[in-house]
């Protein structure tokens, strides 16, 4: 006859969690993307959920829209530029630099000025 001090399965902890409301999965539908270079992106949405109009796409970073036939974006045909790109566009170097000694003129008297 055991002693009666031992108690079986009664260890904190040894019980198998059980799986929470929270944890169960939510019902989804999958909605297709298309960018406008052919992309195509699926993305799992609650179901009772509203898909939205545009996705980026993750492969180029252009919006993608649930019409293959006409993806959004169109308008925009120029390839992405940096910012800097688009300032060397408009100015020569020599504007450049006359740009910046102006500024830094400007600064000078403002700092000097006192
Ligand atoms: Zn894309």
């Amino acid at each position: 006859m055991p002693s009666g001090n031992v108690i079986r399965g009664a260890r904190i902890g040894s019980r198998p969690e059980r799986p929470t409301e929270r944890s169960a999965p939510a019902p989804r539908r999958a909605v297709a993307y298309w960018c406008r270079n052919d992309h195509q992106v699926e993305i799992l949405i609650a179901a009772e959920a509203e898909a939205p109009p545009v996705w980026d796409c993750p492969r180029c970073g252009q919006p993608a829209g649930p019409d293959a036939q006409n993806p959004p974006g169109r308008a925009r045909t120029e390839p992405y530029k940096s910012h800097l790109a688009y300032v060397k566009e408009r100015r020569t170097p020599e504007q450049g630099e006359a740009i910046l000694a102006e500024a830094l003129a400007a600064l000078r008297q403002r700092r000097g000025g006192g």
